[in-house]
């Protein structure tokens, strides 16, 4: 029944049922915690090989010889390239594979543009009064994050089910001020949303005032599908952006943080021709080489792309029962309440739940206070601010199955309880 056609008598009934069913929960004392989206140990445990594919000298050394436990090689190992190159079809000479982690070659390559500007021939961001950068919401805190902390403004777009609001971008990119757009195009952090050709195309013909203007596109969930037969396609945003002669505008960033390792995983970035000469020119300041023998482990364990998509489809298969768990239950207690809707992605590492306006913080509240920890609501906002305070991002694969049905069962008892209190204050 939809708790809006209800009468404040029965609202209030119910909320006395609901706080009864939550004080049973508090008084077990519980420590839930599903707020960051991290692998479980069963994933890691799949590459377990990983930390043995290197036990002697003669497995440190590189196709072409390199001994990789020794300085040198700035752009990577060329079979990591190659290995990179047939997962994402992108060239290798488009490619510098880099160490562990992609966000920290995100946050350099807008340290780069503050600092020295994105080519040789443009200003670098700190010499401009003002710099903003264009964050569909909801999105990944940690990328709103890095702008805010260079004192960039952070100017919010809806994410629609296609993508970033392409008619707002457009409108946006006419300020000159305006120099970058977050993107996490394949199954987006929290939406799980895959941008459709029309965004894509149009995001690549993007014609900003700003001539250093870049996309960020960080595609880190690019072959995180959760079902072998139902799976997003992503145009070729490069391949696109050439049409326009507008390569130097893509950044792309992947890593196999969650394919190997979270954190001793291997990162790169991709960009045109011109751009990986200039960040290779810059790069060189700040180290001689990435972690080559992690690169090496990486291709010595996988051996090949296939390899990597048939791992791939092992770890769906581990975190595929934890989705499907978070949607039996939203559905099963919330369909036909009106009290929230959720989004359903078949690949990526989360699922968003959207509340009634004006509900989410307290739900996260009555949630924390019953032992289940969520990402803060407002996370997937620029500044932690949700507009309508409505939606919190569900991280589902890290809990076991039994402590995540155990969360959804509280989580669901939070967002009716919120939700009537809500209505209560109208009627
Ligand atoms: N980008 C997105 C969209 C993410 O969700 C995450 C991890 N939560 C990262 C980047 C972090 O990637 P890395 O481990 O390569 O720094």
């Amino acid at each position: 029944m939809n708790y809006a056609s209800m009468s404040a008598a029965e609202l209030t009934s119910m909320k006395e049922q609901l706080t009864a069913v939550l004080n049973e929960y508090k008084s077990k004392n519980l420590s839930l915690d599903l707020s960051r989206g991290k692998p479980n140990a069963e994933q890691l445990d799949l590459c377990e090989g990983m930390l043995t594919v290197l036990s002697k000298t003669e497995d440190c050394f590189a196709e072409n010889g390199f001994d990789c436990r020794n300085y040198g090689v700035l752009d990577g190992i060329p079979e990591a390239k190659k290995l990179f190159s047939d997962l994402l079809d992108i060239p290798e000479k488009n490619i510098i594979v880099c160490g562990n982690s992609s966000l920290n070659l995100m946050y350099d390559a807008v340290a780069r543009a503050v600092t020295h500007g994105v080519s040789k021939e443009d200003t670098p961001w700190s010499k401009l009064d003002k710099v903003k950068f264009i964050c569909p919401v909801p999105g990944y805190d940690r990328h709103f994050a890095v702008t805010e902390s260079f004192g960039i403004e952070l100017v919010n777009v809806d994410m629609l089910p296609t993508g970033p609001d392409m008619d707002a971008v457009e409108e946006l990119v006419k300020d000159p001020s305006v120099k970058g757009i977050w993107c996490c195009p394949k199954y987006s952090n929290p939406d799980g949303i895959t941008y459709s050709d029309d965004t894509v195309r149009r995001l690549a013909a993007l014609k900003p005032a700003a001539k250093d203007f870049r996309i960020f596109w960080d595609n880190a969930y690019v072959i995180h599908h959760l079902y072998e037969d139902k799976r997003d396609e992503l145009l070729d945003i490069f391949k696109e952006a050439e049409k326009y002669g507008n390569e130097d505008m893509i950044y792309y960033f992947a890593s196999t943080s969650k394919v190997s390792f979270p954190g001793a995983g291997v990162a790169i970035i991709a960009a045109s021709e011109k751009n990986v000469a200039y960040i290779k020119s810059l790069m060189a300041f700040q180290t001689i080489g990435h972690d080559k023998l992690n690169q090496l482990r990486h291709v010595k364990y996988f051996g090949n792309a296939e390899n990597v998509m048939r791992h791939m489809a092992r770890l769906a298969e581990i975190i595929r029962p934890k989705f499907d768990i978070v949607k039996t239950i939203f559905t099963e207690e919330l369909e036909g309440t009106g009290t929230a809707t959720w989004t359903e992605p078949v690949g990526g590492y989360f699922i968003s739940l959207y509340v009634n306006d004006g509900c989410a913080k307290r739900v996260w509240q009555l949630a924390k206070e019953t032992g289940v920890t969520l990402t803060g609501a407002g996370a997937s906002y620029p500044y932690g601010i949700d507009p309508r305070d409505r939606n919190i991002r569900i991280a589902p694969t890290f809990p076991k199955n039994e402590d995540l049905t155990l969360s959804m069962k509280i989580l669901t008892c939070c967002i009716k309880l919120a939700a009537i209190e809500k209505l209560l204050e109208t009627k």
